[in-house]
């Protein structure tokens, strides 16, 4: 306000008998507060006080009640507010929902000020992924973030953020030494399109994060209509899950396996189904990722881990007996001693055990399930690289941890007619003889396939050619005959 204005104020109030009070704003950043008291036989006084600590104070406690400490984004309820005035206009927007995959890996394996650390760098990624600055990005709580971005063209702009979020977050992250990777899933709400206020917005987002997460990783999805009655039904699908161990509604079925050279059998895996008195039998495809989100797989793998072992007691000395075993149960501080007791309690010897690991297990970036592997070695147990090929850098996989067999994925087996896939699966077989690694053909269905693997030098064979997986009393006897055949 100028100084005449100012002047005529002054006289207003003091003419009208009132106080007045301003904050003055000085050049060196300090704020006083100047306060003009009438007195009562005419003139008036003036007050000055430095209120530059309050003013500081004030600002810092509206600054926390907005603002997340850690990472210095916007807070729930400041993403709340700007939500609310952006839907006051006529704008249209996007709303991201956010999630860290495996930030709980990073925080139990290199504690929380590491955690604390990785979310901070997160923030910083996430507020250089934006293009605008009307964007917003806000730290909702944990590993959780959201985002607001003004005006996409459609979904397409929309879509480029999510990938470039993908892509930065994928990259690993340093400090001393060390190499943390998280990936991010993202669920996006678009407005008008998907809701009209911002609860639903919000939810809508939240939905579309939780399906694409139940199918993968690093993935980021729009809402559909519709996507409700899917995220319910995969709630249904882990309460049911949860109930289902006590009340011993899993199986396992085992399947043969060969040495193609001698014809003979070496082994069996077992695989496991779900018998659901509603929904029948249900095959692990359909159950065991469920069961890894909700933490399940593990009871579950070491439920199958001792029943496998057991059944495989009874089986003719030197036998196999594979498990497949998930990163989650891998990593779970239990595992090596649950193993260890599958063993003794039936007296399998650690050399007929071979546990079956996919490649995510080996890309864990924690020593800790690599150290628990070694270990599990050197007790003489052996380690199978499952689904071979189907990753993203295999090869990369097998320097970083020396595994004992390789199973090259049944994708590659049921193309095999292909050249190129031909010329893969010879290389993969190559590989293995060089490396003195034993590689198992997955999916075997014709003689055909049989004959190609067996030309190009291939050790095992596991498929239905073989044999189907089948309840363990069909097994024993499937083995027991094979032995007996043998001796005679
Ligand atoms: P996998 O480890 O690759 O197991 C082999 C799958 O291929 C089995 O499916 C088996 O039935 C199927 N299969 C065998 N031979 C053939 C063939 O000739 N042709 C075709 N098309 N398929 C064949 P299944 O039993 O449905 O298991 C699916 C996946 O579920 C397994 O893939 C494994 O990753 C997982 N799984 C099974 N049991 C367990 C378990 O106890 N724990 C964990 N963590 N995962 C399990
Ligand atoms: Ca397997
Ligand atoms: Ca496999």
């Amino acid at each position: 306000m100028d100084i005449d204005g100012e002047i005529a104020n002054t006289r207003a109030s003091l003419q009208a008998g009132e106080e007045r009070s301003t904050d003055r704003s000085l050049a060196d950043g300090r704020t006083l507060l100047v306060a003009r008291r009438p007195l009562a036989g005419g003139g008036w006084v003036a007050t000055f006080e430095d209120i530059t600590e309050r003013r500081r104070a004030e600002e810092r406690m509206s600054h926390l009640a907005h603002y997340d400490t850690l990472t210095d984004l916007p807070n729930r309820s400041m993403f709340r507010e700007r939500l609310d005035q952006a839907m006051a206009g006529d704008t249209p927007l996007a709303i991201f929902s956010l999630d860290l995959d495996r930030f709980k890996a990073v925080n139990d394996t290199w504690g929380h000020p590491a955690g604390d650390w990785l979310l901070k760098c997160v923030a910083e990624r996430l507020r250089h992924s934006l293009r605008s600055d009307t964007d917003v990005v806000a730290r909702l709580g944990g590993d959780e973030f959201a985002i607001l971005q003004f005006n996409p063209k459609g979904a397409t702009d929309a879509e480029q953020l999510a990938k470039r979020i993908v892509a930065v977050v994928s990259q690993p992250f340093r400090d001393k030494g060390r190499d943390m990777h998280v990936g991010i899933s993202l669920g996006i709400a678009l407005y008008p399109g998907d809701g009209k206020d911002a609860d639903t917005l919000l939810k809508n987002a939240d939905m579309a994060l939780y399906s694409g997460k139940s199918e993968g990783r690093n993935v980021y999805r729009f809402f559909e209509p519709g996507m409700d009655a899917l995220v319910r039904a995969r709630l249904a699908l882990e309460t049911d899950l949860e109930t289902a161990l006590k009340r011993r509604e899993f199986v396992l079925e085992f399947q043969p396996i060969t040495n193609i050279a001698s014809g003979k059998i070496v082994g069996a895996e077992a695989l496991m189904r779900w018998n659901s008195p509603t929904r029948g039998l249900v095959a692990p495809d359909d159950f065991i990722a469920a069961a890894e989100d909700s933490g399940l797989i593990v009871p579950l793998g070491e439920w199958a881990l001792k029943q496998a072992c057991s059944v495989a007691a009874g089986w003719p000395p030197g036998m196999r007996i594979a498990v497949n075993v998930s990163a989650v149960q891998i990593r779970s501080a239990d595992f090596a001693r649950s193993v260890i007791s599958a063993l003794a309690v039936s007296g399998v010897p650690a050399s007929r055990l071979e546990l079956e690991i996919t490649e995510t297990v080996l890309m864990d970036e924690s020593e800790t399930v690599l150290k628990t592997l070694r270990q599990l070695r050197e007790l003489g147990i052996r380690i199978a690289l499952d689904d071979f090929g189907t990753g993203y850098s295999s090869l990369g996989y097998l320097r970083r941890f020396p595994v004992d067999k390789i199973k090259i994925d049944r994708s590659f087996i049921h193309d095999i007619d292909n050249k190129d896939t031909a010329a893969i699966v010879r290389t993969i077989i190559g590989l293995g003889a060089e490396l003195g690694i034993t590689v198992t053909a997955e999916g075997v269905e014709t003689e055909a396939q049989l004959d190609i693997l067996r030309k190009a030098g291939c050790v095992e064979a596991q498929g239905f050619l073989i044999g189907m997986p089948s309840k363990a009393a069909d097994m024993a006897r499937l083995l027991k005959t094979r032995a007996a055949s043998r001796r005679a």
